[in-house]
């Protein structure tokens, strides 16, 4: 489904529509292919069981894994969640650290939050200025009592892409597990778990044009295996892993956007590339004090994450309703606060809270970046005369 047309949407960070051809592939499941993926006895359930092998090949395919190792959630926090408090609950060791980043998503940093009360040691690691992780603080961290380390691939305000295969190897190296939140990279950068040696991966279904309230969690079967205990109880689906009736019609988008996603990275990653250059450009010459937030070379394609000085972007983006871009800012009831991402790579609170992310993607077009360069251009110059004349 394309976006509207009078609204510009650049959030494709946040989440992003159903592809039609993978709206396609689910609907008989929504309709006559109704079947309990669970039920053994009739063709109805059969059906169903085979459609959801075929999502779990499909999304196996995508990051060098089994099928079998591939386990249905309803998004990447569940995953997350599952991935974190399964192994702390299933660790036979004394290991009892935790190592982390200061950068990750809710989903990690919350999840942490709480193991910590349960009395795990969690370690929250810096970044630099760049939003990149220093693999000899990592290192320093990673101890023989280090039962995992949880690092997200992209992250999901900067795009800034952590070096996963240096982790995962000082990981493997160290005898810990190796968690990678790769809800925004999946089906955007080539992953080989193997290569890259990582243990467990949460994965997303809404920021790969599949339905919300789908995802996935890789759990490695090789040596070394991580065990983890289920968090949600009742039947023993998924293989013990996480019970509950399979979303057969959803699990059979996620693996059919999956494999779109496969097919279409190399030339999409080259677009969207180039259409984010585009807008960088126009953003550049027409405000040239323009900031970027985080590294430019270490960066997914879809991402910008810019400041405009002087400028608060929540002011900003009230006055263009015709932009759906995203500030990073957080809301509490009373203030606007910088976001933690942000903060965390020391910039400034100011600089901060005039940060704007662009998302691009599938739908996206040459011309709705002109449009958003000249939108934004023209409400900083507003607001400017504004601020003046208060
Ligand atoms: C969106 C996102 C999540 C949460 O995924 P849901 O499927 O919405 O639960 C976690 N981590 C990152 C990096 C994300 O971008």
């Amino acid at each position: 489904m394309k976006p509207s047309e009078s609204v510009i949407y650049l959030d494709y960070n946040a989440t992003t529509p159903v592809d039609e051809r993978v709206l396609e592939t689910m609907l008989p499941f929504l309709r006559e292919k109704f079947g309990n993926a669970a039920s053994r006895t009739h063709a109805y359930g059969w059906e169903a069981e085979r459609a959801v092998d075929e999502g779990r090949r499909q999304v196996a395919r995508l990051i060098g894994a089994r099928p079998a190792e591939i386990v249905w959630t309803s998004g990447a926090t569940e995953s997350t969640n599952l991935a974190l408090k399964g192994l702390v609950e299933g660790r036979s060791s004394r290991r009892n650290r935790i190592v982390s980043v200061s950068t990750e998503h809710k989903a990690t940093i919350d999840t942490l939050k709480h193991l910590g009360k349960l009395g795990l040691e969690v370690l929250t690691l810096p970044v630099g200025e760049d939003g990149l992780l220093d693999l000899d603080r990592l290192r320093e961290a990673v101890d023989d009592q280090t039962l995992v380390v949880s690092v997200m691939q992209v992250n999901n305000e900067t795009g800034v892409i952590q070096d996963v295969a240096a982790i995962g190897a000082i990981c493997r190296e160290r005898g810990a597990f190796f968690h990678c939140d790769a809800a925004q990279s999946f089906g955007k950068l080539p992953i080989d778990v193997e290569a890259m040696k990582i243990d467990l991966m949460s994965f997303s279904g809404h920021k790969i044009y599949a339905p919300k309230g789908v995802g996935a969690l890789y759990v490695r079967s090789r040596d070394p295996k991580p065990r983890i205990v289920e968090q949600i109880n009742g039947g023993g689906h998924e293989g013990g892993r996480r019970s509950g009736t399979l979303a057969v019609p959803l699990i059979v988008a996620l693996g059919a956007a999956a494999e779109l996603a496969g097919k279409e990275m190399a030339n999409e990653d080259q677009r969207i590339h180039a259409l984010r250059d585009r807008l960088l450009d126009g953003l550049r010459a027409r405000l040239p004090e323009l900031e970027v937030n985080g590294s430019m070379t270490r960066r997914i394609a879809n991402n910008l994450n810019v400041s405009v000085p002087g400028i608060e972007s929540e002011a900003l983006l009230m006055a263009l309703p015709r932009l759906a871009i995203s500030t990073g800012s957080a809301c509490n009831s009373t203030e606007v606060s910088a976001s933690y991402v942000l903060r965390a790579m020391g910039l400034t609170e100011k600089r901060g809270l005039a940060a704007l992310r662009f998302g691009i993607g599938r739908y996206s077009h040459e011309s709705e970046i002109d449009e958003a360069v000249s939108m934004v251009a023209e409400a900083v110059a507003a607001l400017r005369a504004v601020n003046r004349r208060n």
